[in-house]
């Protein structure tokens, strides 16, 4: 999206006032002044001065991750189940504006947002190595024009008041130090009724025990702060409605991981059993809720 077109959703992540552009190199803030430089056309809206520890850690990691990432845009299954379970919602028809919040180097939810279903789709991300990858994926899938990628922290989110239908927020509260601080902002910018799909690691009580180890070290890898039970999870997002509730990653997703590690499975099974694997059962190590807004 061009710059233009995309500075009547945005706002100072200081002040919370409307941008202007400067020149085609930079934004700048009605009110505090704040310039916010603008890369390859993404915005960088932070201001790191102000990230806590977590989101320095955060950065570093994050920007290092994704500059290993391939540069072919590819859906694997996984992201693609992913993607039906985010899309595939009784009001998805109804939706014009989407933000997908921490969206990655692949983009692919905003990109897929836009493709599959028209949606004007944004995405955001710590990582400025993230975002302009995602951008190149855009550019290559034709979507150009009804996405755009900024920078920015979950924590201050620079969008204005009552800006969007449906926002996701997979795999990202467990990153943040102050989750509840974004879930208010969330508020903020979705409209009245609207929704929200959330993506979070079950909570270590539900899960396998023999999962344990593993799911401790890769907490201590990629910097998670908490896992979450749908109890901590609707207490959290008090204001909003729970209306679903699912759960994956159970014992036969570990089946199946091992047949593809061993190449002995082919697609037809592989989604056999990821069908088995959505379920309501609370034994599953991710938690996928939709919320509306009240
Ligand atoms: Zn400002």
């Amino acid at each position: 999206m061009e710059i233009n077109k995309l500075l009547k959703f945005l706002v100072c992540p200081n002040c919370n006032s409307g941008l202007t552009m400067t020149n085609s190199k930079k934004l700048t803030c009605l009110k505090c002044s704040q310039n916010y430089p603008i890369i390859q056309n993404i915005p960088i809206l932070i201001n790191q001065k102000n990230f806590d520890q977590q989101e320095k850690k955060q950065i570093v990691w994050f920007d290092k991750h994704y500059s290993q990432f391939e540069n072919k845009y590819h859906l694997e299954n996984w992201r693609i189940s992913m993607l039906n379970r985010i899309f595939k919602q009784k009001f998805s028809k109804k939706i014009t504006t989407y933000l997908d919040i921490g969206c990655g180097a692949t983009g692919y939810t905003v990109i897929e947002g836009a493709k599959q279903n028209n949606w004007l789709s944004f995405g955001i991300d710590i990582s400025l190595e993230a975002m302009i990858k995602a951008q190149r994926f855009a550019n290559d899938q034709g979507v150009a024009n009804k996405t755009a990628f900024i920078v920015s922290s979950a924590q201050n989110l620079p969008f204005k008041k009552d800006t969007f239908d449906y926002i996701s927020a997979i795999s990202l509260l467990e990153h943040l130090e102050d989750d509840k601080k974004t879930v208010n902002q969330i508020k903020n910018i979705l409209k009245k009724d609207k929704f929200l799909y959330i993506c979070v690691p079950n909570t270590y009580l539900k899960i396998w025990p023999f999962i344990w180890p593993f799911y401790y070290f890769n907490d201590l890898k990629i910097g998670h702060k908490r896992h979450y039970s749908i109890k901590n999870l609707n207490k959290l997002l008090n204001l909003f409605t729970l209306k679903r509730v699912i759960y994956n990653g159970h014992l036969i997703k570990f089946l199946q991981l091992f047949l593809e590690k061993t190449k002995i499975i082919n697609n037809k099974l592989w989604w056999k059993i990821e069908e088995k694997d959505i379920n309501n059962n609370q034994s599953g190590v991710q938690l996928n809720a939709v919320y509306q807004k009240k």
